[in-house]
């Protein structure tokens, strides 16, 4: 599928924490849209995505000169008080096109010189270990939360084919662990899984996140439901696996592995 790609001069960047990211004080998106284009993305039920007439998944607009802007900004909200940010709300901010363009690193950069109070980078992209040395440089004040939903490949695919995969983001995690950078796996939205997957994660990370559409979609499980994803569920005879009390699963078979102070269910997994 091609990308339609577009340069945009946006006047601001930092968005207020509100709904389930009100433990923010902001929100930060280095980009508009997402390649990634996951099946059951509820940004699609969005205004942003909704008023764009295309297809979510095909275009992405790059904030050029986003720097620039992010540093006043981050200034200016320093002096009203704490600023922690969640960086990407509505998109992943290591796009395959941030490779290039490198807006993503730009507002790090801006964080190291002047950093925030706190900020958590949530991505499912392997492309975030290119900014180990910048993570490194924020010290305490980062969190990289990478999304590792499944550990099974093939129902990655089905549910999200364009998103990079499974291995390649356990791998990263590895990386990122090694080098001293702050890390939680994030298992989110939940999808079907092996019993392995908690094994597979305990060497990487003493933090995992788990969240599903019912409790982490903003809604409770409505925007989820517009995209017809439990018919997704229904096609592959996972239908046991669609449900708000489906989260359980996974949930019991991280408590075998992990203390459950390391265990995070939706909101909680997501604070700064
Ligand atoms: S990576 Fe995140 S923002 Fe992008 S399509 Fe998937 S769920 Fe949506």
């Amino acid at each position: 599928m091609t990308t339609e790609y577009l340069y945009k001069h946006p006047k601001t960047l930092l968005n207020k924490g509100t709904g389930f990211l009100a433990g923010y004080s902001h929100s930060l998106n280095p980009y508009t849209g997402c390649t990634f284009g996951c099946s059951y993305c509820y940004v699609r039920q969005m205004p942003v995505s909704t008023f764009r007439g295309a297809e979510w998944g095909t275009w992405v607009d790059i904030k050029q000169g986003a720097a620039n802007v992010f540093q006043k900004e981050l200034v200016r909200a320093k002096n009203k008080g704490p600023v922690t940010i969640f960086m990407s709300s509505s998109t992943d901010p290591y796009q395959p096109i941030e490779h290039k363009e490198q807006i993503t690193r730009s507002l790090l950069e801006v964080m190291v010189s002047d950093p925030p109070d706190f900020v958590f980078v949530q991505t499912r992209s392997p492309l975030v270990r290119r900014d180990i040395d910048l993570l490194l440089r924020l010290g305490e004040k980062v969190r990289v939360s990478m999304t590792i939903e499944t550990d099974m490949e093939d129902i990655r695919k089905y549910f999200s084919p364009d998103a990079p995969p499974i291995a390649a983001r356990l791998k990263t995690l590895q990386l990122l662990a090694d080098a001293g950078v702050p890390t939680q796996a994030t298992i989110a939205p939940m999808l079907p899984s092996s019993e392995a997957f908690p094994q597979l994660l305990k060497p990487l990370v003493d933090r995992v996140c788990l969240d599903d559409y019912f409790m982490g979609d903003g809604s409770g499980g409505k925007r989820t439901r517009n995209l017809g994803i439990q018919a997704k569920y229904d096609q592959i005879g996972m239908e046991e696996w669609y449900g708000p009390s489906a989260y359980q699963i996974v949930y019991d078979r991280l408590k075998q592995v992990f203390p459950e102070d390391q265990i995070y269910v939706s909101q909680k997994g997501f604070e700064p």
